[in-house]
């Protein structure tokens, strides 16, 4: 590494040196230069006067004795003096005695001498003799040429300034010499052996320059060595951290790419897991798929022969028979009933599971469908068994639900507690509750032991061991019930005890959508034979009092003659006679379907009527209605009052393609006093409908040429019957079915095989009832 001479720091010291030393010099010199002009100055000063004092006297004794040839030889005396340029006396009268000059002396550089001196000083002696010092004799006057004088202080100033510089050059140079050994040497040394080193490998310790191992040098040079040392130690522990870290990422790097490896791999493995489920997933729709279109044709496909089989074994009941083959014959309708059941819970079980279970919303009258169904299942009752239905008057007219389903549930319910009940109440109670309605089904049967109150609820699992001997059943009702409440968000929910009686309440959702029915009033004192703690007692004790009437119970055995009462109602047939004897009150009479009295003699007994247990409302009340109507007109009740409605003759077509399906439709249509025509196919059907007035068409959906979406399609079409009922006749139970029947035109659906009372019900609804005259 080279420094330039005038950066080198012995340049710098020694020039900065020579400066101080330069201006100190020259001070020195300047100072010793004017001391040496003011002695110069009054030197020619002393010397003119010591000129003028030797020449006083003899001037003065010239002037005295005016000698004009002495004052000449004095005069040039004078002038012989080198610094004397006119000498002149003068007496005391102005008469110049002698007066002799010369022209200044040339010269260059007298030009400063004249600066520093002046060109030329006159001096003048006044002349008098010692004894007469008061008398003026004349004047010596001297003019003097400074230069004699300045000339010498000049040369003696040149050489003062000229070795004084010359001096300050040499001590510099001197010094010079001496910094560069002492101090820039050895440190251009240092600062080249720190240059030429590479700090990575060479790590020997700087040498000392010889002479300086004591000095700043030294120092600085030992002081440097341990940087040195510290620096390389520094060097060589990041260098192994460094290595250390490389070692590590390197590691780190194996690691993350074996993980990523291993990532990869169960990303894979996920993914392709994913796939089998998914695979499993669509197989097991799939199946749930097929096994619910297996099941609704295995149904179809079922029930169309056992619709037939009962169809013909009920036909056969109602024509005449032996009391044995009677028998036989009931027996094998009534299985064929049972077999019926248990395909339509399989059914609903199966339908649960493939999630295709969807309910309706429409409105219908709770308490009436109570009623209905109560009624239907009464002939399941034991004789000692009494059923009673208890609507609560409270109870919305209609609210909105799945009629459908409640009706299971209830029918679910009613046949367990009637099945499992030999003597006492079965109840039916059904009233409003802060969520909906509350459906109360009570018993005082067999009772459910404590253990058995879950298994129950679990399809195929009954209570005990001996229940199907004794009993029956598959025990596929209450799993089936529980499930229809939780889907319709309700819960079911059991108390028992053994041997007393069970009672399962379902909590409904079901929303008012009309208010409770409004009855029109009635007026009278209703006195009743019945027991205290009767169903019958009961219901009369809720019902009579909302419709205005005053209600009296007695006791069966009590006597008649004592009661005001304007109607008596009674429960047992063969009091009757002896009742009408003591009073002419109207007698309603409530009895199980079989214990009715024949018509002869309840015209004889009149005014009388006859209800079957279980009482319905609407039944009560109309009779109710009737008698104290007949009671207030005191008249003998009129024939045509008392005629229950029938249908008029109604022409409807039965279109279906099934021979033994097609008797048995047409034979319940008949007993039901309709006129019916068949047609085997939809296009028959049209045929016939454009020859002949119809009322109603009950149509098969499934048939050969044309079926029965077709077939109404083209009705419908045709615009020629707009207001013809179109009734789908079909075995095919999923839900889509009704859909499809109404997306045809089709106005109501009947599920095959249907029973007597279900085609009633839809001709009823579809069909004007009217008196016969
Ligand atoms: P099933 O009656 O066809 O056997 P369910 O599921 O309806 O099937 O009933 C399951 C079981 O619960 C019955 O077998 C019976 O042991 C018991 N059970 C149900 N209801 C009653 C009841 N009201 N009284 C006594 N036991 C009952």
């Amino acid at each position: 590494m080279d420094i330039s001479l005038t950066h080198r720091l012995s340049f710098k010291q020694a020039s900065l040196t020579v400066l101080v030393a330069f201006i100190l010099g020259t001070l020195l010199s300047l100072i010793q230069v004017s001391l040496d002009y003011a002695n110069e100055d009054a030197s020619i000063d002393r010397e003119i006067h010591s000129l003028l004092e030797i020449s006083h006297n003899p001037a003065a004794r010239i002037s005295y004795n005016i000698d004009a040839e002495l004052a000449q030889e004095l005069v040039l005396g004078l002038l012989q003096s080198p610094a004397v340029m006119r000498a002149e006396i003068i007496d005391n009268s102005g008469l110049v005695l002698a007066s002799v000059g010369r022209p200044p002396a040339r010269n260059r550089y007298r030009i400063f001498s004249d600066f520093l001196f002046g060109e030329r000083r006159q001096f003048e002696d006044q002349l008098f003799v010692s004894h007469a010092p008061n008398e003026s004799l004349g004047v010596l006057r001297l003019e003097v040429d400074t230069f004699a004088f300045g000339n010498d202080f000049l040369r003696r100033a040149l050489l003062t300034l000229v070795t004084g510089f010359a001096r300050s050059l040499l001590l510099s140079l001197i010094l010079l010499v001496l910094f560069y050994a002492m101090l820039t040497k050895p440190l251009v040394g240092i600062i080249h052996a720190l240059s030429d080193r590479d700090p990575r490998r060479d790590f020997a310790p700087l040498p000392c320059p010889a002479g300086h191992d004591l000095d700043e040098i030294g120092t600085l040079v030992s002081v440097t060595n341990q940087q040195l040392i510290n620096t390389h130690r520094e060097i060589s522990q990041r260098r192994e951290a460094e290595d250390r870290l490389t070692q590590y990422l390197g590691e780190l790097e194996n690691i993350v790419s074996a993980r990523t490896a291993e990532l990869k791999a169960t990303n894979a493995r996920l993914i392709q897991s994913n796939r089998e489920l998914e695979q499993a997933r669509s197989t097991a729709l799939e199946m749930a798929q097929a096994r619910a279109s297996f099941l609704a044709n295995m149904s179809h496909e079922i029930r169309t022969p056992l619709n037939g089989l009962l169809g013909m074994l009920e036909l056969t009941l109602d024509g005449s028979l032996d009391a044995e083959q009677r028998q036989q014959l009931a027996i094998a309708h009534d299985s064929g009933k049972v077999l019926v059941d248990l395909l339509n819970d399989i059914l609903d079980l199966s339908k649960f599971e493939a999630g295709q279970l969807e309910l309706e919303s429409i409105p219908f009258d709770l308490g009436a469908l109570a009623e209905d169904t109560a009624n239907l299942l009464s002939q399941n009752a034991g004789p000692k068994v009494e059923l009673t239905c208890l609507i609560d008057p409270n109870l919305p007219a209609q609210v909105l639900g799945d009629p459908t389903r409640v009706r299971q549930v209830i029918s679910n319910l009613l046949s367990n507690a009637l099945k499992f009940t030999r003597a006492g109440r079965v109840d039916l109670r059904v009233a409003p509750s802060a969520k909906g309605v509350r459906i109360l089904v009570s018993d005082t049967g067999i009772g459910i032991p404590e253990d058995a109150h879950q298994r129950i609820f679990q399809p195929f699992l009954q209570a005990g061991a001996g229940i199907t001997r004794q009993f029956g059943g598959t025990g596929l009702g209450l799993a089936l019930t529980r499930r229809l409440c939780e889907a319709m968000q309700g819960q079911l929910q059991l108390e028992s005890r053994e041997g007393v009686g069970s009672q399962f309440s379902a909590e409904l959702p079901l929303p008012q959508h009309t208010p409770p029915l409004s009855w029109p009033p009635l007026h009278g004192l209703v006195a009743a034979f019945c027991a205290t703690g009767s169903g019958l007692a009961e219901q009369l004790q809720s019902w009579l009092p909302s419709w205005g009437l005053q209600f009296q119970r007695l006791d069966e055995s009590a006597s008649a003659d004592a009661i005001e009462a304007d109607l008596l109602i009674c429960a047992n047939p063969e009091r009757l006679r002896a009742l009408r004897r003591e009073r002419q009150v109207p007698l309603l009479l409530v009895s199980a379907y079989g214990a009715f009295i024949p018509s002869a003699l309840a015209s004889e007994l009149a005014p009388l009527e006859q209800l079957a247990r279980p009482l319905a409302r609407h039944a009560l009340h109309r009779a109710l209605q009737r008698l104290l109507r007949q009671l207030a007109a005191t008249a003998e009740p009129s024939h045509a009052e008392l005629q229950q409605p029938t249908r008029q003759q109604a022409r409807v077509l039965l279109v279906e393609d099934n021979p033994v399906n097609q008797m048995v439709a047409k034979a319940m249509l008949s007993k039901l006093g309709c006129e019916v025509a068949v047609a085997a196919h939809g296009g028959e059907a049209i045929g016939y409908l454009e020859q002949h007035p119809v009322d109603l068409v009950l149509m098969d959906c499934n048939m050969p040429v044309m079926d029965g979406y077709e077939a109404t399609r083209r009705i419908r079409q045709s615009g020629r019957w707009p207001d013809l009922p179109v009734i789908a006749l079909t075995a095919n139970a999923l839900p889509d079915e009704r859909e499809r029947c109404q997306a045809a035109g089709m106005n109501d659906y009947l599920a095959k095989p249907f029973r007597r009372e279900d085609l009633a019900n839809l001709l009823d609804s579809w069909l004007p009832l009217t008196s016969e005259p």
